[in-house]
């Protein structure tokens, strides 16, 4: 088997306590890896490093190709720029991919839910472009360029054809932001009628959007839509399979990729032991799929499977009152 070499950071807040349970489910899993280990966020601080994302983590990123990230505490307000928005926009990885499943065992208001929320990652409102006009008054704004609508909308279709998805759905608010949303859907037509015509597509004003979610969301399959839409719809759909801790994603460019949960760092229940890893696992069982370790990516998805359906070893956010290294056991027992 081949060895790999993966980028790990395990950022703060609850990152190091579940990418250090993430690391030993891929490890007794089989994965042959040698992990180089760099820091980001507060921790890299904390470390000496005068960046929140130093140099050096991302130019190992950068030659290594793939990374395994938990989540960074961001400063609300003022200070430094947000470590994610930073990574995304140097490395290029324009296209966030979360896949939001129903998951064995898990009980939630639905049962069989399987979309996929595929994020534009580099524009928009995190642009970080923001300005004081006069003193009390401050623009933030919004870009949406033709090369990043085309590249994004591109990527959702041939994803979608490639998993034999049926249909895409984009959420907009192009009724108020005609120039910027208008370019965004403008662009995924396109992809559509000239590139695309197999999958189904529609569109949805957002605030429409999230009522047909909440009210069903089995009837969504693929969702495309700009960043600061995406990052909000993300979460929103994690609470309809089970909340943060089941949800996974990657960060996808031309040849780099970074895989990270939706969650944050979690500051409340850092440090106590009781976080669910199961997203940070998911997210390295989508990447074992990226670099064709599919074999140990399913072996470690049957496991986690199966833990779930027997409802024990279980976290406290699914209901359960095991720790985070005890459901890594649990799944390692399994697999
Ligand atoms: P959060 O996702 O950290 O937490 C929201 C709620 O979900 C909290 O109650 C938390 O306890 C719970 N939760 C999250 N992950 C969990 C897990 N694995 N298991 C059990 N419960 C879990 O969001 P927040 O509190 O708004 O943000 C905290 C910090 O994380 C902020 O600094 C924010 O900027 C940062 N953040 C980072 C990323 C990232 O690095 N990718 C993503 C989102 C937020």
């Amino acid at each position: 088997m081949a060895k790999h070499t993966i980028v790990l950071i395990p950022g703060d807040g609850i990152g190091p306590e579940v990418m250090r349970a993430t690391r030993r489910v891929l490890e007794a899993a089989g994965l042959s890896v040698d992990w180089v280990e760099l820091p980001a966020g507060a921790s890299a601080l904390d470390q000496g490093f005068d960046n929140v994302l130093p140099q050096r983590t991302v130019a190992a990123i950068a030659a290594h190709k793939i990374a395994l990230k938990g989540p960074v505490t961001t400063p609300v307000g003022k200070g430094f720029k947000s470590v994610n928005v930073q990574l995304r926009q140097k490395l290029n990885l324009y296209a966030a991919v979360r896949p939001v499943r129903s998951l064995p065992g898990v009980k939630t208001r639905y049962e069989g839910v399987d979309m996929v929320i595929v994020r534009e990652n580099t524009e928009g409102l995190y642009s970080g472009i923001e300005n004081e006009v006069v003193p009390g008054v401050v623009t933030s704004l919004k870009v949406a360029s033709q090369a990043a609508c085309t590249r994004i909308a591109r990527y959702a279709f041939r994803y979608a054809t490639r998993r034999h998805r049926k249909q895409i759905t984009v959420f907009h608010k192009a009724n108020i932001m005609k120039m910027s949303d208008g370019l965004f859907l403008d662009c995924a037509r396109k992809i559509h009628d000239e590139e695309y015509p197999n999958i189904e597509y529609q569109e949805l004003i957002i605030d429409a959007g999230c009522m047909r979610l909440v009210q069903d969301p089995t009837r969504m399959d693929v969702l495309l839509m700009e960043n600061l839409y995406g990052d909000l719809v993300s979460d929103l759909c994690a609470g309809l399979v089970g909340g943060l801790g089941v949800v996974p994603g990657s960060n996808i460019g031309d040849d780099v990729a970074v895989f990270e949960a939706v969650h944050g760092s979690a500051p409340d229940i850092a440090g106590k032991g009781i976080a669910n890893p199961l997203a940070l696992i998911m997210s390295g069982v989508m990447m074992l799929n990226h670099i064709h370790e599919e074999a140990i990516a399913a072996k470690i998805r049957n496991a986690y499977d199966t833990v779930l359906s027997a409802g024990e070893h279980l976290t406290r956010d699914l209901g359960g009152n095991a720790g985070t290294d005890e459901f890594a056991d649990a799944v390692i027992a399994k697999l």
